[in-house]
């Protein structure tokens, strides 16, 4: 098994931490109702360096690398024997939706 920490082929991957004041929950409780965490451009997630919130077409960028990078630990780790027709047919299905898209270039 490889370590995923070396650095990113094509785009740097900024390390993230859970925002401090929403607990990475990227809302914060207001009087009445829950209101988008003001500090982490409401998306739960600051710079683990610095502590800053990231610029929002950054963090797009790097919950995209996160999310994929996810994506791709969860198949490492699903068991490979999906045998019957159902099983196939659940796994195809999930790579159409969302594997096959964000590729880059
Ligand atoms: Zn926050």
């Amino acid at each position: 098994m490889k370590k995923s920490h070396g650095p990113a082929l094509r785009k740097e991957q900024v390390i993230l931490a859970k925002c401090s004041d929403c607990q990475g929950r990227a809302v914060v409780k207001g009087v009445f109702y829950e209101l988008p965490c003001g500090r982490c451009n409401a998306s739960g997630w600051v710079s683990a360096l610095t502590g800053e919130p990231l610029p929002l077409e950054e963090l797009v960028t790097q919950l995209g690398l996160r999310v994929r990078e996810l994506e791709q630990q969860a198949d490492r780790q699903r068991p490979p024997r999906t045998e019957g027709p159902s099983g196939q047919y659940e796994t195809n299905n999930r790579r159409g939706a969302g594997g096959t898209n964000y590729t880059g270039d």
